[in-house]
């Protein structure tokens, strides 16, 4: 089956009492067993039966499972928001004096996960430049847990090379992790690709509405210790196993991500190359475009689509913030693909507490607006970001 049908047709994992056609939501901490031999079965692993919501629940485990098939992933596993996803993806293969190499461009608070929690711990972050590909051979060592990446980072919009950065890292006996947030697993398989460990916050394209936070780890089955460390060790230790309220509404929005992400991604291509005759907008950057640098790379990888994340520079700060304070449509917000379309200054607000010379380094301009763009008519959206874009000549 296409992943459209299979988003709306995996099978609830029982035969609701009431026939009910949408996943129940199991707001329940415990669960009672008939005799004492179900409960010892159930807590040491011999069937698959819930006992207590910290570690498996009926309304998580649809999603998961909702998940699994649309990836044909060995396991997947839900957490309480997209970080707790990517912490507990690097528990599984970090510890003292090991190194993780990653990109000098991640999520703010996966820089300060890896720079300021994981240090603490003893791990250290070797930051290369991932389009180098041999600068990431040579920062790999015997020490190296994991070689972490977002598949398209934000907001600098550069695309990963993933087969061959899968390939070096399978060299040197590495799993490859990758935050694949930026483009849904309904459009491309990360798996063929060569990922071994895909996290993504399904915050974004999943719950769709910005209803809920969410984050999940699909897991190949690759590197066996991930499932050993997550499922008997992480998951309970950690606590931070999905919500079933959660669950229940990324999984109403799973039904709905393909057709959902194709018009976010229509409009987005749209906007982009109206928004490039625009004088006052300097910069259009999104992987869509034919003239990107990135765009081939994009194409071979996700296909006919390219997300719906893009970012214009304007002048300067002066004019960024002018341009936000004179949105109308556009809601002044961070998040990403919600269906409202979505603009933030990231310098002044996500990368906020980093210093200047941190931003350089990172790439993080003063002049960028990030635009999440959303199921508004194209047309709405265009005029509501020129008029905004040109307020400031209108002074
Ligand atoms: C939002 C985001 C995260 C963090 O997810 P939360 O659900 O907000 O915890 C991680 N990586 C990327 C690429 C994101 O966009």
């Amino acid at each position: 089956m296409k992943k459209s049908t299979i988003a709306i047709d995996t099978k609830l994992p029982r035969r609701d009492a009431y026939g009910a056609i949408a996943m129940p939501v199991y707001h329940t901490a415990a669960y009672e067993f008939e005799t004492a031999k179900d409960m010892a079965d159930a807590f040491c692993g011999r069937v698959l039966a819930p006992e207590y919501s910290r570690m498996m629940n009926p309304t998580v485990m649809h999603l998961e499972d909702t998940v699994k098939a649309l990836t044909e992933a060995k396991n997947v596993f839900a957490f309480g928001s997209g970080m707790a996803a990517i912490t507990n993806a690097l528990l599984v293969f970090v510890a003292q004096g090991k190194n993780v190499v990653t990109s000098r461009h991640l999520f703010g608070n996966t820089v300060s996960l890896l720079n300021n929690t994981l240090s603490r711990l003893g791990i250290e972050t070797r930051a290369v430049d991932l389009l180098d590909l041999n600068a990431v051979r040579e920062a790999i060592d015997e020490h190296t847990a994991c070689l972490f990446l977002e598949i398209v980072t934000n907001p600098q919009m550069e695309v990963a090379d993933l087969a061959a950065l899968a390939e070096i890292a399978h060299e040197k006996g590495v799993p490859l992790l990758a935050d694949t947030t930026i483009i849904p697993f309904t459009q491309f398989s990360a798996k063929r690709l060569g990922v071994d460990v895909e996290v993504v916050s399904s915050t974004k394209y999943i719950s769709g509405g910005a209803t809920s936070l969410g984050g999940l780890v699909i897991d190949y089955g690759t590197f066996p210790v991930v499932n050993q460390r997550i499922r008997y060790e992480l998951i309970p230790n950690m606590g931070s196993y999905m919500s079933p309220h959660a669950a229940y509404m990324q999984s109403l929005g799973l039904e709905t991500l393909d057709a959902r992400y194709r018009v976010q991604a229509q409009n987005a291509l749209a906007l982009a190359q109206r928004l490039r005759a625009v004088p006052e907008i300097k910069l259009v950057n999104y992987i869509g475009l034919a003239d990107n640098p990135f765009h081939d790379l994009a194409v071979r990888q996700f296909g006919d689509t390219a997300g719906a994340m893009l970012t214009i520079d304007l002048a300067d700060r002066k004019a960024c913030f002018s341009f936000i304070d004179h949105l109308q449509l556009v809601r002044r917000a961070t998040n990403l693909f919600d269906n409202k379309t979505l603009a933030i200054h990231p310098y002044s607000t996500i990368f906020g507490s980093f210093s200047g010379k941190q931003k350089a380094a990172m790439d993080v301009r003063d002049t960028t607006i990030r635009l999440s763009v959303g199921l508004e008519d194209v047309d709405d959206l265009f005029e509501d970001i020129v008029q905004a874009a040109t307020q400031n000549n209108r002074l």
